[in-house]
């Protein structure tokens, strides 16, 4: 990763960067700060500019075969901890050296921006927390004893320290204390308090802050085609955290096009207009699986709204204000006789999406018996 390619945080840039510079990189750093603040983004910038063999006074080169193998995460001498957990493929002994393929993959995708439930997730864990284990630490410690292959720095970024068991932090501290030859350690943390204070003194402390409005605004800017009013929202929201902001731009765009699109066809439905419920399905066939479920998901939570409106319960329905009205009204058409035959109809279409029916047919035919669902009468 280059540090152009992190958001924001030139301040941070500039002290790592001058490090480098003057010789002067810590053994052992922890970078500090929240969620979204970037962290890992810094430390993988941080570590291909710190071997690479052909750096500027403010980037790595990128094309030197240790920026080629950085950017890939596969430089021998770059070494990951990350909490981890028993899943469908590791049954025991889950350690990170067990997903490093996984772990690799992730991180790329997600340009070194995610929270802890993000890699869960990904691992396919629900409800499950990772941690850092003693095995995890002996790795590290078998790793560093060979010397490097490219004869650079070895280095080993710890990715949430809040998660390391305390069997793993005595031998990390050990590590700490007596690093082998030319290792850097980069610890990575979200929360102060939980961290052992013997790992904290003895990891020099960065403190990354959250990154600024005008930094998120002018990425988000950057990243998407968008209208600036509506990147500045998220920027305002998200509060310094890239992910939020990634999380609150992109929901507001699709939930956008849901509404549009859902209250399109609800007037179709009511004209019963088939030539124009034909083209309405070729048209949403286009948009692919993930957006048509999307689509069908806000219908169904729609109907289940409907519900509520009806039942006199409307403060319990949560909508942004142009959406209130047109859900007030769409409510009347919703009644105890076919409610229930709508949430199932949606249900039913979701199932059929994931299955991979034909979504134009699947379109047409859910558009037909929603027809006959808003004729009814309790
Ligand atoms: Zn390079």
């Amino acid at each position: 990763m280059l540090f152009s390619q992190v958001i924001g945080q030139q301040a941070v840039k500039n002290r790592l960067i001058q490090s480098v510079q003057h010789n002067r990189v810590s053994h052992a750093q922890l970078f500090l700060g929240p969620e979204g603040s970037g962290k890992l983004a810094l430390a993988l910038a941080y570590a291909q500019y710190i071997n690479c063999k052909n750096r500027t006074l403010s980037d790595s080169c990128g094309v030197c075969p240790s920026c080629v193998k950085m950017a890939k995460l596969s430089h021998p001498d770059l070494h990951f901890i990350f909490p981890t957990t028993i899943t469908k493929k590791v049954k025991k002994e889950p350690e990170s050296i067990l997903f490093l393929e996984e772990w690799r993959k992730f991180v790329i995708e997600q340009k070194g921006y995610f929270n802890a439930n993000h890699w869960y997730d990904y691992l396919g864990v629900e409800n499950k927390q990772g941690t850092i284990y003693a095995r995890d630490a002996n790795e590290i410690i078998r790793k560093l004893q060979y010397k490097s292959y490219e004869g650079e720095y070895k280095i080993t970024i710890l990715w949430m320290l809040e998660k390391i068991n305390p069997t793993a932090a005595n031998k990390m501290l050990k590590l700490l204390e007596e690093p082998p030859d030319k290792t850097i350690f980069i610890l990575l943390a979200e929360e102060q308090e939980q961290i052992l204070p013997t790992v904290r003194s003895r990891a020099y402390l960065v403190k990354i802050p959250k990154i600024t409005d005008s930094d998120l605004l002018h990425a988000l800017m950057q990243h998407f085609d968008c209208r600036e009013a509506d990147a500045r929202d998220a920027a305002l929201m998200a509060q310094g955290n890239w992910i939020e902001a990634l999380r609150l731009f992109e929901n507001s765009e699709e939930e956008k096009y849901n509404f549009q699109t859902f209250q399109q066809w609800m007037r179709l439905c009511f004209k019963v207009s088939i030539i124009e419920l034909s083209d309405f399905s070729a048209n949403i066939a286009t948009i692919g699986r993930e957006r048509q479920k999307s689509f069908l998901l806000y219908g169904l939570h729609l109907f289940r709204n409907g519900l509520l409106f009806n039942n006199q319960i409307s403060k319990l329905v949560r909508l942004p204000a142009d959406e209130h009205d047109f859900h007030a009204k769409f409510a009347s058409f919703v009644n105890g006789g076919n409610v229930l035959p709508m949430v199932k109809l949606m249900e039913d279409s979701i199932l059929h999406i994931e299955r991979n029916a034909n979504p134009s047919i699947l379109f047409m035919d859910t558009s037909l018996k929603m027809v006959k669902l808003l004729k009814m009468k309790v």
